[in-house]
């Protein structure tokens, strides 16, 4: 199916329209704000605020046909003319700018798998190709088809059944290919629902579908047994470039020598509107933004509506690449926020001092862990370390030497019986069950999560945004890697294509 393209284009050009008019910068030396105030500003940030932004989000991406927020679909260039007018009502308080970028996207997919007629769950592989077959019998592939020796010559015609694991989805389904398969499937190696990830880049291996280990480790007995099974598949997905925009906005109060940055991604992946990965980030921000306007800043205050996130922290790395060094220099700290009010819950920061998982940022990213851990014991509230790892947004400014902290409530990971203990919820299942999925939605999102960080938000920016006092002065902006606690561990860079739930093997 192909996209209408002529709605998207008729979308950024106005888009572009619009900011045509943008007024050119004022700066005004004193103005009639007060200045910030801690308790008032975080009283100021309502639930119902952001609330409502989430739910103006999901009717953005419900009103298209895709009910999504993609980067460059319709329902993202609506998010980002959305964050663009909400910042335009507030005056000139901020300097609003559009930073265009194209990357290319997967804008539709389809995956549909049957065997010997019995429909059965099953997902794509981003850069997978396309392939559509019917009665071809499943041929399982011994150990987990790292080997050459793994691959039956029975293969020939078939489709091979791969066990996810150890080596890479390329590595499995190449051997596979060589010989004569006509398709792959790989099933999950934990039961952690379908296998899913990415092959890197375009490739011209055969086409492959996911499914879940419950499901692969019953037609594999089913075969040993004797059984015939017959596959019909139908894998395809439509990749084009698209354009989309960073929204920057910048304080026109404060000091422009020592900035406090603040950023969130507005885009979903294309399987649901993605309401807390990461309208809720998007929003918090927002509504942080819009209380804001109320209040003078002795520092300048930036916040960044990323594009592109889930293609690979592309658009805030398209930032930190055409940004002049001598400008990133001067931000002191940058706060990341993606996905801050999960279903099931933790209430996490960015362990910028290396404590739990052992990577550390530079000067600043333990200071500003330890303004959120003192904020949350202040409200009596539970938190946990989130690990620095550069998977998000921040990665890229971490690379540039940025001093980077964070707070998030969680993805893909599995909730532990103690983190039950202090925060409820369910053990044993994802922090975030519908993480990019269809559910994740409005309805599913976490209100005590969201109102905690999004007020933990508020403290952060009423603080740095008054005075930098006990913060570390900055380095010079560098292509240095971070280093790491205590006991060293290797650093490892953040990966466009192996983000969370996108994993090469
Ligand atoms: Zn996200």
């Amino acid at each position: 199916m192909k996209v209408s393209s002529s709605t998207v284009a008729l979308t950024a050009a106005g888009l572009l329209a619009a900011t045509g008019n943008a007024e050119p910068i004022k700066r005004t030396s004193k103005c009639g704000l007060p200045l910030v105030q801690d308790k008032a500003l975080v009283d100021a940030i309502l639930l119902e605020d952001l609330v409502g932004c989430a739910q103006d989000l999901e009717d953005i991406a419900y009103a298209t046909s895709r009910r999504n927020r993609v980067h460059g679909t319709e329902g993202h260039l609506n998010s980002v003319k959305y964050f663009q007018e909400q910042l335009a009502s507030l005056g000139d308080y901020y300097n609003v700018e559009l930073q265009e970028f194209t990357t290319e996207v997967t804008l539709q997919s389809q995956a549909a798998l049957t065997i010997n007629g019995e429909t059965v769950e099953a997902g794509g592989f981003s850069f997978g190709n396309n392939g559509t077959w019917a009665n071809v019998p499943l041929v399982p592939v011994a150990n987990i088809g790292c080997n050459a020796e793994d691959h039956p010559d029975t293969l020939s015609g078939a489709v091979a059944l791969i066990a996810r694991g150890d080596c890479t989805f390329v590595q499995k389904i190449t051997l596979a290919g060589e010989k004569g398969a006509i398709g792959a499937i790989i099933y999950n190696n934990a039961e952690a629902g379908l296998a899913a990830g990415t092959l890197g880049g375009v490739n011209d291996l055969i086409p492959v579908g996911g499914i879940s280990r419950a499901d692969g480790l019953r037609f594999v007995e089913q075969i040993e047994a004797g059984t015939t099974l017959n596959s019909a598949g139908d894998f395809w997905q439509y990749i084009d470039n698209t354009t989309s925009y960073n929204v920057v906005a910048t304080s026109k109060y404060g000091d422009a020598n020592n900035v406090l940055f603040l950023g969130a991604h507005s885009d979903s992946v294309e399987a649901g509107p993605g309401i807390n990965d990461n309208g809720s980030g998007s929003c918090g921000l927002l509504t942080i933004a819009k209380a804001l306007a109320n209040w003078r800043t002795n520092n300048q205050v930036r916040f960044a509506w990323w594009t592109a996130e889930e293609e690979g922290l592309l658009g805030a790395e398209h930032y930190v690449n055409i940004t002049a060094a001598s400008v990133l220099d001067k931000v002191r700290l940058y706060l990341n926020f993606d996905m801050i009010a999960s279903p099931n819950y933790v209430l996490g920061i960015y362990d910028g001092d290396g404590s739990t998982f052992n990577l550390s940022g530079p000067a600043g990213s333990a200071e500003v862990e330890k303004l959120f851990e003192e904020w949350y014991a202040s409200q009596d509230l539970p938190f946990v370390g989130s690990e620095f790892n550069g998977r998000s947004d921040y990665g890229p400014f971490l690379d540039a030497g940025v001093p980077c902290g964070g707070l998030d409530t969680g993805a893909d990971g599995i909730k532990t019986d103690a983190e039950v203990s202090a925060f409820g919820g369910t053990a044993g299942i994802w922090y975030d069950p519908n993480y990019h999925s269809a559910a994740d939605n409005v309805t599913n999102l976490n209100l005590d999560a969201f109102n905690a960080t999004g007020k933990a938000i508020a403290h952060a920016v009423a603080t740095y945004g008054k005075s930098w006092e006990g913060f570390p002065t900055r380095n010079a902006t560098a292509l240095t890697r971070r280093i790491a606690g205590a006991a060293p561990k290797k650093y490892t860079p953040y990966m466009k294509t192996s983000r969370r739930g996108k994993k090469t093997y």
